[in-house]
């Protein structure tokens, strides 16, 4: 301990609950399994020490917090390598159906407090660092974040395999190993500026490279017609280039400890199969070009959330996961079932997470019919019956769309067995609407109009046996609206699986006040069990309970405070409601909603001192795509209107507001917990379903929303009393679009509304800059408005009326916090992976 700083900044959380508790809730949770060794304090040290000198060379008077985190991270991984291998043989022997979840993102976060969270060894683990004079808050905050993901989308896989292990599915997880993850936002001058994320610099004691397990994949070059055995047409692809895979694995730790399953990342390598040609002509250089080509592959994640990026490299990325996924999956298969596919599509079943991994359907068809030499119908119920494919969004700039002549050139194969899927679809059209040519054109793979495209959402569609939206409204648009003839055509096909988010990591891990007040009052059966919190609701208007609920909800708000002083300098006060958005900064989310009306409050202040409302703290958290020039203007602003208001003598003591840099998975459970209110605020039909406002309730924050996504769900399962709605609904807002919104109607008839949107245009929040903000005033009126942000302001300013009244009433809003927990059985990822299990997957679970 002796290089450790002592005066860090970090503001110290201490998450270690009394020790003697400890010992005996690990053994409930896993029934003796784990080996002895491991079980109590004396020997968790031991295994630790034995790390700290032998992995890593050091000792207990010259470890820093690192060493500490890598050696203590060692020990854990013992444990879970050991369940990982049973798990594996036990999957192996019984030969069961198991899901394949294809995902671009994983947003995994950190693991190790996870990992010791899920096998009830957390105490133990606090304890034994304890005495080695250690604090474990210190060491689970050197673990960089795995952020291989953007947001919701990423988080929501890293949700499912989680909920997949802990309740013993046969699961894997499939992406890329991304050298470089989203990028770490710092703020200059209330500007974002991007950093490269480096999560793997000083190793990760995680990932398990299985060199055993290297896929080839295959790109560009040219295909040749030939006869096959029979006689038949045969197609062979001549690739141009062959792109290594190389396989991580991170192990999947379920709750309980039993079964630990598998994330099997991709990372690219140049395959040696270098272009000699080339090099003996002298173009060495070129020949050395190829090589990082390859490497580039699993580079960098693309930080675009809910946009298409449309990008060469992009498809490649997808096109190499997928293949190497499937070649995967078919090693493994084959290995039980030898040449015969018969049993394929009962073993496999592929979730497609959103539209990025659809090229897997072309690529399974590509290996059934020009590899197996099976016959088109044969190879397409197989394929058919094997993916299913999850819709994220509505938004048209987020429908992946790829030219036909940029996939030709990558994946020359593909773009035949893509026009015969539409093809023969499209006789199928014709059976079902004869001669009807504007159906044909809109159900179509291929979009004719301008530049020939290919549409990926139409592509998955066709060629899965069931696709789903993310939440009932979100699901409900999907059929009516973006595929509403697909559902005549494919009745049923078509359905709804709600999001979800884990518990374990959401509330059990991330807030252990609440989950240990929670457990003395109904028991510790909810992480497994979420439903079992509405035992709370009959506590409700007891006013010990609220005093004890709302007593941690201060002290969770001391520990935020703390960070934020350490994090940007403010202070806050832990009287003020703690309002909080926190979520990937877009238009459609609506941060500059929010802003405009803290705007509001600091005018209403201004033009009259003693305006009514309760101190309240307006905390952000967001990242901006890099080429999204209005979101980062977005977040300038924040950042300016903050200073300016946190300076401002006159109103500071009523209103402060933070913007936390580099929002992640682990800046979000430290926020969270702390959430007096939590800001649900997108236009109504344009979130898919959301996830954040799941974790924010489940916390005991109250929601102002708008009837959007799964704040509809959230809003019937607490009821009208317990959250503050306000806004247009999906039907209003089509009604405005269709008779033609204006937003300037608004800006005039609305005297408050006029002067925010000028204060933009002044150069009030950005001396010596005027001008600075104007892009974001002009957004909302030359720009049309889009998401109608204008149009929502009066309904939003009133219902945080409503909600400001309602803080002011203690007992009140201590009731209405308590009910948002107890009510949030329904959005535990558990839940929604039986959703799958039961109208999707058809899996059986299988106990190691
Ligand atoms: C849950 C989560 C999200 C999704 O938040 P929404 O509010 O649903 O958009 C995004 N990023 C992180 C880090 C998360 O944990």
């Amino acid at each position: 301990m002796s290089t450790q700083s002592p005066n860090t900044s970090k503001a110290k959380v201490s998450r270690s609950p009394g020790k003697n508790r400890a010992a005996k809730s690990a053994k409930g949770n896993l029934n003796g399994a784990i080996p002895a060794e491991l079980f109590d304090k004396k020997a968790f040290k031991e295994t630790v020490i034995k790390h700290l000198h032998g992995s890593l060379g050091t000792d207990e008077n010259k470890a820093d917090n690192h060493a500490w985190f890598k050696a203590t991270s060692a020990a854990i991984q013992e444990l879970v390598l050991d369940r990982l291998r049973s798990t594996q043989k036990s999957h192996y022997l019984n030969d069961t159906r198991a899901v394949h979840y294809f995902s671009a993102e994983f947003l995994m976060g950190r693991l190790l407090s996870n990992n010791m969270h899920n096998f009830g060894l957390f105490e133990v683990a606090d304890a034994a660092l304890k005495e080695l004079g250690v604090d474990l808050s210190d060491v689970l905050e050197e673990e960089p974040d795995m952020a291989l993901g953007n947001g919701g989308l990423g988080r929501l896989a890293a949700c499912f395999i989680d909920s997949l292990a802990t309740m013993d599915y046969p699961a894997i997880g499939y992406g890329i190993h991304y050298e470089n993850g989203l990028f770490r936002q710092e703020i200059k001058n209330g500007a974002q500026i991007e950093r490269p994320d480096s999560w793997r610099d000083y190793g990760n004691p995680w990932e398990i490279c299985r060199p055993e397990s290297i896929q080839e994949v295959p790109l560009f070059g040219y295909v040749e017609t030939k006869y096959g055995k029979n006689g038949n047409i045969q197609k062979e692809w001549h690739p141009g280039e062959i792109v290594k895979g190389v396989p991580w694995d991170i192990p999947v730790v379920g709750f309980g400890g039993s079964t630990v399953n598998v994330l099997r990342l991709w990372q690219s390598q140049s395959s040696g199969h270098f272009n000699w040609d080339v090099f003996n002509a002298g173009g060495y250089v070129d020949a050395q070009r190829e090589n990082v080509q390859a490497e580039t592959i699993s580079k960098v994640l693309y930080p675009n959330d809910e946009t298409e990026a449309g990008k060469e490299l992009r498809l490649i990325q997808q096109y190499f996961f997928s293949a190497c996924s499937l070649k995967d999956i078919i090693r493994r298969y084959k290995r039980a079932h030898g040449d015969n596919w018969d049993r394929f599509s009962e073993q496999v079943v592929v979730q497609l997470n959103d539209t990025h991994p659809a090229i897997a359907i072309p690529e399974l068809m590509r290996i059934l019919v020009d590899r197996a030499e099976l016959d088109w119908d044969t190879a397409w119920n197989i394929s058919k019956n094997t993916f299913a494919y999850t819709n994220h969004t509505l938004l048209p700039e987020a429908l992946e769309k790829w030219p036909v002549r940029m996939i030709e050139k990558i994946l020359p194969r593909h773009i035949e067995i893509i026009y015969e899927i539409n093809h023969r679809f499209m006789q199928e059209v014709e059976r079902k609407w004869p001669g009807n040519n504007e159906i044909k054109a809109k159900l179509s793979i291929i979009e004719e109009a301008g530049e020939k495209m290919v549409r990926m959402g139409n592509l998955s569609v066709i060629g899965s046996f069931a696709v789903n939206g993310v939440a009932e409204i979100h699901s409900k648009l999907v059929k009516e609206n973006l595929f509403p003839e697909f559902d005549q055509l494919y009745p049923g096909k078509l359905t709804n699986v709600t999001n979800g988010v884990t518990p374990r990591r959401w509330l059990k891990a991330c807030n252990p006040l609440l989950s240990d007040l929670i457990s003395k009052k109904i028991g510790d059966e909810w992480p497994l069990q979420l439903d079992k919190l509405d035992d709370l609701s009959q506590y409700a208007d007891n006013k010990t309970f609220q005093n004890q609920f709302m007593r941690v909800k201060l002290k969770n708000k001391e520990i935020l405070a703390k960070e934020i002083k350490a994090l940007t300098g403010i202070e806050v006060s832990t009287k003020a409601i703690f309002d909080i958005q926190i979520k990937r900064l877009h238009e459609y989310k609506r941060q500059h909603l929010n802003l405009l009306h803290i705007m509001a409050l600091y005018r209403r202040l201004l033009e009259n001192s003693e305006y009514d409302m309760h101190p309240r703290v307006f905390i952000f958290g967001a990242k901006a795509a890099p080429g999204y020039a209005l979101a980062k203007t977005i977040i300038y602003a924040i950042n300016k209107i903050a200073d300016k208001i946190n300076n401002d003598n006159r109103v500071n003591h009523k209103i402060k507001v933070v913007f936390l840099p580099n929002y992640r998975v682990s800046l979000a459970e430290k926020m969270i917990p702390a959430a007096d209110v939590s800001q649900q605020i997108s236009t109504a039909g344009k979130e898919a379903s959301g996830t954040g406002n799941m974790k924010l309730a489940l916390n005991g924050a109250v929601t102002i929303g708008t009837l959007d996504g799964a704040n509809i769900e959230i809003a019937e399962e607490v009821g009208d009393d317990n959250i503050f709605i306000f806004g247009k609904t999906v039907d209003e807002v089509a009604a405005i679009n269709a008779a033609g919104y204006n937003p300037y109607d608004y800006y005039y008839q609305n005297k408050e509304l006029k002067a925010l949107l000028d204060w933009l245009d002044s150069d009030y929040f950005t001396p010596g800059q005027p001008g600075a903000l104007s892009s974001l005033k002009n957004s909302m009126l030359s720009g049309g408005d889009p998401y109608l942000v204008l149009a929502d302001f009066d309904s939003y300013s009133e219902s945080n009326k409503a909600l400001d009244e309602a803080y002011k009433d203690k007992s009140r809003w201590a009731k209405m916090a308590i009910l948002n927990t107890a009510k949030m059985g329904k959005f535990t990822s558990d839940r929604s992976i039986n959703d799958y299990v039961d109208r999707i997957w058809k899996l059986e679970k299988c106990k190691v």
